[in-house]
């Protein structure tokens, strides 16, 4: 399971031998739990145990850690991360005062996540690197970049470098905090705005231009607004598509009383409110591909998507 998991983060090429290590790292795991078990079984019996010992020694590990990791960072990069997670301030702003893009900004900050996380868990094993190949490979394998993992030859260093090969666990692990997905719920005309703004900064990332971002973030509205509307509550989900082609896959999903004739409803002229807005006809010329799932009393699923123009 943890291998399926980590699959859409990996290279292809690099999923046995991150079987292999996954499977070590399992069953060392195991054993140490028995051992843990063993030794502490005579604490069954306390009804109150205290607070273990070793509790805030590893608060404050922790937190050294982080801070180690931190000083890793480079002045820039960790005032605009700081800014960004500690302070709430957003890329677009940022991105003003460095004279950059929110786009650029984003990709910066996502790369910087990526890199304190290899430098934490570094700094937590207390372990300098066995070689200088070791920090490129885990630093592909935190950001789930493919390409880079082939280049660094990930797949055969995980199994040759005994640090790596525990590290690449906890870096894969991360539940479903991708940094290429946002994921938005839908309840009131807040979260229209959000969702607009989320699937614009996802798509600066690709390069899109400023028409193909105005165009995206309207069809999004378009259809988050009906969400509110009709629906009432749902969830929109913006995703990066990395190839072959890449470009901005929306799927906005609600659980409303869903479209009886979703034909009709793509018919041009078919207002679903009052002649407000595009309606579906209109987000669909927006996008490139378009698909509407609807069952009537169930709720409503429109998967669209708008490809990147390249070169
Ligand atoms: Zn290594």
């Amino acid at each position: 399971m943890r291998v399926l998991a980590a699959s859409p983060r990996i290279d292809p090429g690099m999923l046995e031998p991150y079987a292999i290590v996954t499977a070590r790292n399992v069953i060392a795991s195991m054993w140490r739990d028995n051992d843990r078990r063993e030794r502490n079984q005579h604490r069954v019996v306390d009804l109150r145990p205290p607070a273990a010992p070793d509790e805030e020694l590893l608060a404050s590990e922790e937190q050294s850690a982080v801070e180690q990791a931190l000083a890793r960072l480079s002045r820039r990069e960790r005032e605009t991360l700081l800014a960004h997670e500690v302070s709430g301030q957003d890329t677009r702003s940022l991105a003003s005062q460095t004279g950059s893009t929110a786009g650029a900004v984003a990709a910066q900050l996502s790369r910087t996540r990526a890199r304190l996380r290899v430098e934490y868990l570094l700094a937590l094993e207390q372990a300098e690197p066995p070689s200088d190949r070791c920090r490129p490979v885990l630093l592909a394998l935190s950001s789930g970049d493919r390409r880079r993992q082939r280049e660094v030859d990930a797949a055969s260093h995980v199994l040759r470098c005994e640090l790596c090969a525990r590290l690449c666990q906890p870096l894969m692990d991360r539940g479903h905090q991708r940094d290429d997905e946002v994921r938005v719920a839908i309840n009131c005309d807040a979260d229209i705005v959000a969702a607009r703004q989320a699937a614009r900064e996802l798509a600066a990332r690709l390069g899109f231009s400023r028409t193909d971002l105005t165009i995206l973030a309207t069809a999004v509205s378009e259809m988050t607004r009906n969400i509110v509307r009709f629906a009432g509550t749902g969830e929109v989900v913006i995703e990066l598509i990395d190839g072959p082609r890449r470009g901005v896959q929306v799927v906005a999903r609600d659980t409303g009383p869903g479209i009886p004739d979703v034909d009709k409803a793509l018919t041009d002229g078919y207002s679903t409110y009052d002649g407000l807005g595009l309606g579906l006809p209109g987000a669909r010329r927006l996008m490139d591909e378009f698909a509407v799932v609807s069952e009537p009393g169930r709720g409503t699923t429109v998967t669209m998507t708008k490809w990147c123009q390249e070169g």
